[in-house]
């Protein structure tokens, strides 16, 4: 089958070629013909006029067979070549998809179904990314988490339909107070941590009271007011010399617990490391030195719990 195409590939090359030989061939001899007829017509035999028409039919039937045969092999060539396209558009359409495909698994391999934002693990990319430039660069990185308050309630209450909205208008809400460089995430459950980069305490802090106050200002109009959505939000940094995140997520985490000791609907940004203090050992010690931000009026219904909350509650892991 591939002889056959290499000599048929052959021909063709060679047909174009033959043509105008056997053509010329056919002049000359028709010529000669006629010129031979004019100026000794009367010495040649029938015989020899016979051959010559002979000759000239042999020749002419061979340029015809050529032709023909030249147009059947351009019409398998155009027909390869059609069927050639035909099989790259297809596969050019099959890679279109599973390109497309690949794009979707990556988005869904990275955002969260539910809100929108980055995932867990996405976000953790990311932060770390942002980690390694402050290192590089020298500048800080802040960390927060944010979590929604009395969601559980929420849930029960208006059910867990309205409770996935609540949360992706929050989700929304946090990407709206925040910059183009800073990175949000969905922790897991009703939890988000976002990561400020260039950002120190204080800025960390008042981008989450900026947070804090647009999420209670929200009024959405499937929720009564006695479920106001409002989210409590712990600060952290990344201290020198430092190469995680976690340590400082964990500072993050123990300050929201506390705003959560406080009453809620609070920003509680937790205290700079001394420069010899391990961050393993945070203890009461690190408690006391909390900074708090104003809270709602119910902060300082239980002032007693904070402390409580630190020595209790052990930092959480993942939902
Ligand atoms: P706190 O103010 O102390 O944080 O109280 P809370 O009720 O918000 O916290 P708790 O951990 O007791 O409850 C969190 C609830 O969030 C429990 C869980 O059913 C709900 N939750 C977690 N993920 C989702 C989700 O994707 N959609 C909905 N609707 N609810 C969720
Ligand atoms: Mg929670
Ligand atoms: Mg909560």
């Amino acid at each position: 089958m591939r002889a056959t195409a290499r000599v048929s590939d052959t021909l063709d090359f060679l047909q174009p070629h033959r043509l105008p030989w056997l053509l010329a061939g056919n002049a000359y001899l028709l010529s000669g013909l006629l010129v031979a007829i004019i100026f000794t017509r009367s010495s040649l035999s029938p015989t020899l006029i016979l051959v010559s028409l002979l000759l000239l039919l042999i020749n002419n039937s061979l340029g015809w067979l050529s032709i023909t045969h030249f147009k059947r092999l351009e019409r398998r060539h155009c027909s390869r070549l059609q069927a050639e396209r035909e099989a790259n558009r297809r596969l050019m359409e099959e890679i279109k998809e599973h390109r497309a495909v690949e794009a979707r698994l990556r988005h869904m391999a990275c955002i969260d179904g539910l809100t929108g934002i980055a995932n867990r693990r996405h976000f953790f990319e990311l932060a770390e990314q942002e980690l390694r430039r402050a290192r590089r660069d020298g500048t800080p990185l802040a960390l927060c988490m944010v979590d929604v308050d009395l969601f559980k309630q929420l849930n029960d209450r208006h059910g867990h339909g309205v409770g996935d909205l609540a949360l992706s208008i929050v989700a929304e809400c946090c990407q709206s107070v925040l910059r183009e460089s800073d990175v949000l995430g969905r922790y897991g459950g009703e939890e988000f941590v976002i990561a400020l980069p260039l950002a120190d305490l204080d800025t960390a802090a008042a981008i989450a009271e900026r947070l804090r106050e647009s999420v209670s200002a929200l009024r959405l109009p499937m929720l009564d007011a006695v479920t106001p959505l409002t989210v409590t939000v712990g600060i952290s940094r990344i201290e020198a010399g430092e190469s995680a995140l976690d340590p400082a997520l964990q500072r993050a985490d123990r300050a929201l617990y506390a705003g959560k000791a406080r009453g809620r609907n609070c920003v509680v940004v937790a205290p700079r490391l001394l420069p010899d203090t391990p961050s393993t050992s945070l203890g009461t010690d690190w408690a006391s030195s909390l900074m708090t931000r104003p809270c709602a009026d119910a902060a300082t219904r239980a002032p007693g719990l904070l402390a409580a909350a630190l020595t209790v509650e052990p930092p959480r892991g993942p939902v």
